[in-house]
């Protein structure tokens, strides 16, 4: 059974796609998009040796080698251009997804659907798409096993769309999309994050006053207001 988090990956997918799935593990995902025929045919990128052929034996498993091919290679330097309509990178930090992307800018043909699930900051990638021309879709937040997990769908378009100027770096962080939502396992992140980020600059203020320390001070008590102004904290 696929993960409730990869399941709502999939829930993206266009009917039909050709699905590139970059940093694919043990390809649960392409597998679970073509046996659902979420997906037509699937490729599945993987870099590294060990999971590389876990993504093998998985789609041979399922009896899917005329379907899934699995590629070995960082980012998507496996992939022609244009060759997929959707691709999905998930269950990393969103600085690895924005590397990926920015890496692999020459390959996005801007016909794809990106799909996004960054375990942290994912503010990054907002950031990149919107340096990219790439529009915000939908953007899904859920709680699995304790854990929060985002997902940002895109496609090439009006990169502002979501976003109000007057709250650029707020909504970077938290999300426009998931701010208007304001659903519990939202709230639930950004409580946590406060905390985290309150002990962080108490921490601080036991610290020499260096200048680094104090650009860090200024940082975090800029991150701690924002979160201040969208989530409602009590
Ligand atoms: N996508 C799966 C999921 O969401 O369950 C697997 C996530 S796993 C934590 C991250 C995978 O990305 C690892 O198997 C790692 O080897 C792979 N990876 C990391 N950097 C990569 C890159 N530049 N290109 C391709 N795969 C990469």
């Amino acid at each position: 059974k696929l993960s409730q988090r990869l399941e709502a990956v999939s829930s993206y997918i266009p009917k039909g796609a050709v699905l590139a799935d970059i940093g694919s593990d043990h390809a649960y995902l392409p597998c679970y998009a073509v046996l659902n025929e979420l997906a037509e045919e699937a490729i599945a990128g993987e870099v590294v040796e060990g999971p590389f052929q876990s993504a093998v034996e998985q789609v041979a498993k399922s009896g899917l080698e005329n379907r899934i091919e699995v590629r070995k290679g960082s980012g998507l330097s496996v992939l022609e251009k244009g060759e997929a309509d959707c691709i999905t990178i998930a269950g990393m930090g969103g600085t690895l997804i924005t590397k990926i992307l920015e890496e692999g800018r020459s390959i996005l043909s801007g016909k794809e659907r990106l799909i996004l699930q960054p375990n942290v900051n994912a503010n990054n990638i907002r950031k990149w798409l919107i340096d990219n021309e790439w529009q915000l879709l939908h953007e899904q937040i859920l709680e699995e096993d304790e854990k929060i997990y985002e997902i940002l769908v895109a496609e090439k378009g009006a990169p502002l769309l979501h976003y109000s100027k007057d709250k650029l770096e707020t909504e970077l962080l938290l999300g426009p999309i998931l701010m208007r939502e304001n659903s519990d396992v939202f709230e639930k992140k950004w409580k946590n994050e406060r905390k985290h980020w309150e002990r962080v600059l108490s921490d601080l203020s036991k610290a020499p006053g260096t200048p680094e320390n104090l650009r860090k001070t200024e940082e975090l008590k800029m991150k701690i207001k924002e979160i201040e102004e969208a989530v409602n904290n009590e």
